[in-house]
Formats: structure tokens, C-alpha cells, sequence
């Protein structure tokens, strides 16, 4: 796929709102690009869209995004400062996790939102965030360090809202992402 001649955000989330690269979208009802300032100081990204996300476009918007509201705002962060997006931009079936290839064909859409944003801090949620940008995972190792200059792994907020006591260590992550660093 060749983005290059798409020079700003809009007329990449537009492409993405009609890709059809990967079986993703025959299931989808909107992809969900991800939302937020551009460029943007930090840079959130999760797994994928769920129910209320396929539904609204709209990323983190479910039970997992009011905790995310939440674990920002005790971060001192707001929600408008941040961008946040996923490793696919539409939902897979049943919530599944995304495959292989999956995340292979929707790679170069989150690398041109990376290059687009320019963050000086990428928050990967998840192990599916960390293996997709540093090709590794396990999280209770990982998280709480900034790893390749500039990315910083921490909880997805859907493993917070299954285990409340994580959400300590998630805010804290979060407020490491706000600098200074
Ligand atoms: S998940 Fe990504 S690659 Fe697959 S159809 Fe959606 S936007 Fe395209």
C-alpha cells in the first residue's frame, strides 16, 4: 500500500474509513481511525475496536474508555490532549484478538499516523500494541519504561477494568507519559 502522496490526517482517516485490505471490514459497521490532536505530544494506541467503537467510530468509547477518561484524568491529562488509535482500525468478530495478518495489512495506516503526529511519547496498551511496534510482550516486564527513545508500554485499560488493582500502576505509566522525561 502506498500512503505516501496522503499529506495530512484527515485524508488518511478518510482512506482508512473505505480500506478493504484485510477481512476486517466485510464484519465491520465503521472503521474506527482514532481521534485526537495532530500533531500530538503523546500518542495512545490499543488493540482494536470493540462493539461501541464499531458502532460510534469513535475509539475507546466503551466500559475499557471511560476507565482510560478516568486513568487520564488522574494522570493529569485530558482526553483532548492525547491521540488515540489501535493496532486495527475495525473490529474483529466476537472481539477476538486481531491476527497476524490482520495486523500486517493495517500496519502502514499506524505507521503514517505515527509519522503524521510525530509524538514525543507512543503509550502501548497492551501486548498486542508492544509486539506490533517492538516486536516484543509481556507486559509486567515492560511497562513503566521508555523503550526505543520513545515508546512506553503499559496496561491495556480492558486488563485494568478485569483486575481494578492494576489501575495504580496504569496511572502512573500515564503520568510518566506526560513528561517531563
Ligand atoms: S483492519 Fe485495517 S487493513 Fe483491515 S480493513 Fe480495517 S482499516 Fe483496512
Amino acid at each position: 500500500m502506498n500512503l505516501s502522496k496522503i499529506e495530512d490526517i484527515t485524508s488518511l482517516h478518510r482512506k482508512i474509513c473505505s480500506c478493504k485490505l484485510c477481512d476486517l471490514s466485510s464484519g465491520r459497521t465503521k472503521a474506527v481511525p482514532g481521534e485526537g490532536p495532530c500533531p500530538a505530544k503523546i500518542m495512545l494506541i490499543g488493540e482494536a475496536p470493540g462493539r461501541e467503537e464499531d458502532l460510534t467510530g469513535r475509539p475507546f468509547v466503551g466500559r475499557a474508555g471511560r476507565l482510560l477518561d478516568r486513568a487520564l484524568f488522574d494522570a493529569g491529562l485530558r482526553r483532548s490532549e492525547v491521540f488515540i488509535t489501535s493496532v486495527v482500525k475495525c473490529r474483529p468478530p466476537k472481539n477476538r484478538k486481531p491476527k497476524h495478518s490482520e495486523i500486517a495489512a493495517c500496519h502502514p495506516y499506524l505507521e503514517a499516523q505515527m509519522k503524521m503526529l510525530n509524538p514525543e511519547v507512543v503509550c502501548l496498551m497492551g501486548n498486542v500494541a508492544a509486539q506490533a511496534i517492538l516486536g516484543m510482550q509481556g507486559i509486567a516486564a515492560l511497562r513503566g519504561r521508555i523503550l526505543h527513545d520513545r515508546c512506553l508500554v503499559t496496561y491495556h485499560p480492558a486488563a485494568v477494568l478485569r483486575n481494578k488493582n492494576l489501575m495504580d500502576d496504569f496511572v502512573s505509566d500515564l503520568k510518566k507519559a506526560s513528561g517531563p522525561y
